[in-house]
């Protein structure tokens, strides 16, 4: 496999960086700055760390896949890259700022690709140099172990583009669906407002945590209820979703629950930060309201 960069090393970059390296490839891994990509490498090491010990992959195996990923400070060693993967926080400046400095470097018929949730592709791809090698590539949380990417081609994307880079994601072990540029694409336009409403459901005091959880596990057979998830996923990236399907589309069904805009503003972001709808500080998730 070439070697590609991830540009933002948090959840989803730094997972998308271990699934990549475990799978052969060598990784570029940038962030803000050179420590917290550092930071971020410490991160993957402790989690190939659990598979060693899990029994799922040999020491060996996770030593050559750690040695395959090189924390950068800058996006000059990118023109290396056959792939620069932009995986930072899910807000379109953030997004558009880094499409501009890092398409300086961007190698020719090298390909960039958004893991955003939500935020246009075919926009995006205006900030790119070429937007018939700008795609959107969307991986699942957590990335080792979710077994799909989504595949969104915008209105400039060359066919080629779409072609190479779902043979990147099978090549990954993962299966491919391919959405069109709609916003939320697939799996998120129907999840998003899944977890908005769960908040609302729970700002109108309908059920506490535990039951609403407990309700979606039980009486919809799915694995985890929409609070807990919510939590996986980032509030503040709900947040941003769910934002994204209400501007793009003026569709109020879309509205964010208001109290899911208050846990943002405080700060409660989920697991990330050790508190959202549950509380992480001890051994067992501790519902908070
Ligand atoms: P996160 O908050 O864990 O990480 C975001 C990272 O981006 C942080 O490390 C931050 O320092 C970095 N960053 C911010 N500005 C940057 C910049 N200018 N240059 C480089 N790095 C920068 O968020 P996440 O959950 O990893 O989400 C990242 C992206 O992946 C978002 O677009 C999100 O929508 C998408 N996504 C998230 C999930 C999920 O379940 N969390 C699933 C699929 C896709």
């Amino acid at each position: 496999m070439d070697q590609i960069a991830v540009i933002g090393a948090g959840q989803m970059g730094s997972g998308i960086a271990q699934t990549v390296a475990q799978n052969g490839g060598r990784v570029l891994l940038s962030d803000i700055d050179l420590a917290v990509a550092e930071k971020a490498k410490a991160g993957i090491d402790k989690s190939l760390g659990k598979l060693v010990g899990r029994g799922k992959i040999e020491i060996a195996e996770a030593e050559a896949a750690l040695a395959r990923i090189t924390p950068i400070a800058d996006n000059a060693a990118m023109a290396d890259a056959a792939l620069i993967i932009e995986a930072a926080t899910e807000r379109e400046q953030v997004k558009k700022a880094i499409f501009e400095a890092a398409g300086e470097f961007l190698a020719d018929g090298a390909i960039m690709a958004s893991n955003t949730s939500s935020i246009p592709i075919t926009r995006m791809a205006n900030y790119a140099p070429d937007p018939a090698r700008f795609i959107g590539l969307h991986f699942f949380n957590p990335v080792p172990v979710m077994g799909l990417i989504e595949v969104i081609p915008g209105l400039a994307t060359a066919q080629a583009t779409t072609d190479r880079i779902t043979a990147f994601a099978e090549g990954l072990g993962k299966q491919v669906v391919l959405s069109q540029d709609e916003p939320g694409f697939v799996v998120n336009r129907i999840l998003l407002p899944m977890i908005n409403e769960a908040v609302f459901v729970l700002g109108q005091s309908t059920a506490n945590i535990e039951d609403i959880d407990k309700g979606c596990r039980l009486g919809l057979n799915h694995p985890m209820g929409p609070l807990q998830l919510a939590d996986f996923v980032g509030l503040d990236t709900c947040f941003e979703i769910i934002k994204v399907l209400y501007d793009t589309t003026g569709d109020s069904k879309y509205r964010p629950a208001p109290l899911l805009v208050k846990y943002v503003e405080a700060g409660w972001l989920g697991r990330k930060t050790g508190r959202g709808f549950y509380d992480y500080s001890g051994e067992e998730p501790v519902p908070t309201r």
